[in-house]
């Protein structure tokens, strides 16, 4: 009897078989939520430069903001925080208290940092300043809330994507210098190229590889095509320039902001900014000229023009589409670390053990720093680094998660070699593990390939990019 009835059940009735049968109801549900994740203690270090960098309150608020997406068969979560580059460790903590509240599964997250540099430190750890401490609990209860949020406001749903270029704002911040123009690295060698090298047509001679000017759009509506969530992609380190000691999102923050206006849109809807691959890229008119701007203004005109260039994005989007399939792969990738050669550590030691003042004046900038991380690279007793590396499909589009700094050359590599029409790249993906130049870049050497900055073997780009591709394959072949 029981067998009997199995079989009737699964049996579907001859009338769906006929060729005006309805097409099975859509299943895709969609939710979004942000959390406000601001530090409540202050003085806190803002790193993100060489030296510490003290702030006493905000400029503007951060946040956490998810997106969750279902399909019936899987469930996934896309989520943007306001932070430098939150590591592993934070955000296994927080995916692990989202997971245990909405039964999602760990490997199904990707959390990116927008990598504003005026904000704090996620990953403090015991016998830190008290405030530093206070907030990794902050932090890490607030992006698990934010993805919590968003999976309880899970609704029927349909999704587009769609690309606009915003060129003006992105600019290729490593320089071949005119002759006799390059200063000596900190290890008193002369690389091939410099970053940041000043805007003087003096010095400047040409950029050492391309910008990424698209910014890329996933819209979502819910089911009566009211705007829900709007999760962007554009390849800018970020832009700088908050009031002195005030945490900010930087212009991240603001396009959040400001982008439910260009959509005539309510309270509830949540945009988020994410970091492309913007390792080389920045915001410094290098042979183009800026005039002065007071504090956050340049943060309030660039996130404006990437409102603008979001709008004229979503613009080209036909049909926002509920019949999607999704799809989520994320592999463990191990590389190895940079090792320091025998000489390269002696000249390290020579160097640290410089204490004369006048002495170490007259050495490259940065000398002592490079060489403690030269002689740290050469006591590290791991010999190898295991990184996430995330890839997921929503219908037709696909979206790679690379947990570094990573050059707008591999950006641009996946979008052009990936199997979907439409591709977003998102850097810091998961953890920050340094920079991630291409094996062309490290040969032209400069700030970005210099061991301590870069910390993984010099192919590492060439071996992320061949796993990247080969998951997006098995996406695209999925039944
Ligand atoms: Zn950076």
């Amino acid at each position: 009897m029981k067998t009997l009835l199995a079989l009737l059940l699964m049996t579907p009735p001859a009338a769906l078989h006929a060729a005006d049968a309805p097409k099975p109801a859509s299943t895709l549900r969609a939710g979004a939520g942000a959390v406000d994740i601001t530090p409540k203690e202050f003085p806190m270090n803002m790193p993100g430069g060489h030296s510490a960098n003290m702030a006493s309150g905000v400029n503007d608020p951060l946040h956490s903001r998810a997106l969750v997406l279902d399909d019936g068969q899987s469930t996934l979560a896309m989520v943007v925080v306001d932070n430098l580059g939150a590591g592993p460790d934070v955000l296994g903590e927080a995916k692990a208290i989202a997971a245990a509240r909405t039964g999602m599964a760990i490997d199904k997250m990707l959390i990116s940092s927008t990598h504003t540099h005026s904000g704090p430190s996620a990953g403090a750890g015991e016998g830190s300043p008290a405030p530093a401490v206070a907030y990794r609990k902050v932090f890490v209860e607030g992006v698990a809330e934010s993805i919590v949020k968003a999976h309880a406001a899970l609704r029927p749903a349909a999704i587009g994507a769609a690309a606009h270029p915003l060129p003006d704002e992105v600019f290729n911040r490593r320089w071949y210098l005119k002759p006799g123009k390059m200063p000596l690295n900190p290890y008193g060698k002369l690389d091939t190229v410099k970053m940041n090298p000043g805007t003087s047509p003096d010095v400047l001679d040409r950029p050492a590889g391309p910008t990424d000017p698209d910014i890329t759009i996933l819209s979502v509506q819910d089911a009566k095509r009211k705007p829900l969530a709007l999760f962007a992609n554009y390849s800018l380190h970020y832009v700088g320039g908050a009031p002195a000691g005030r945490m900010s999102a930087d212009y991240f923050g603001e396009f959040a902001r400001v982008m439910p206006s260009r959509l005539r849109t309510e309270e509830s809807f949540v945009a988020m900014m994410s970091n492309g691959t913007s390792g080389d890229i920045n915001n410094i008119p290098f042979g183009v000229i800026r005039p002065p701007r007071e504090p956050f203004e340049q943060i309030r005109i660039v996130a404006q023009k990437a409102a603008d260039t979001a709008w004229l994005a979503h613009r080209k989007i036909e049909k926002h589409r509920a019949d999607v399939r999704l799809g989520m792969r994320q592999r463990e990738v191990t590389l190895k670390y940079r090792k320091p050669t025998a000489e390269q550590v002696a000249d390290a030691s020579a160097v640290v053990a410089i204490k004369d003042k006048a002495a170490i004046e007259k050495l490259p900038r940065l000398a002592q720093n490079y060489a403690r991380s030269t002689i740290a690279a050469s006591e590290r007793p791991e010999e190898t680094l295991t990184v996430k590396v995330q890839a997921i499909r929503i219908g037709d589009f696909a979206v790679c998660g690379i947990p570094f700094e990573t050059f707008v050359e591999t950006g641009l590599e996946l979008k052009k070699r990936s199997p979907f029409p439409q591709t977003m790249v998102i850097g810091l993906a998961n953890g920050r593990h340094g920079y991630l130049p291409t094996p062309e870049q490290h040969v032209l050497g400069g700030y970005e390939t210099w061991l301590g900055t870069n910390v993984v073997q010099e192919d590492a780009s060439v071996i992320i990019v061949t796993n990247l591709l080969e998951m997006l394959a098995e996406l695209a072949n999925a039944k």
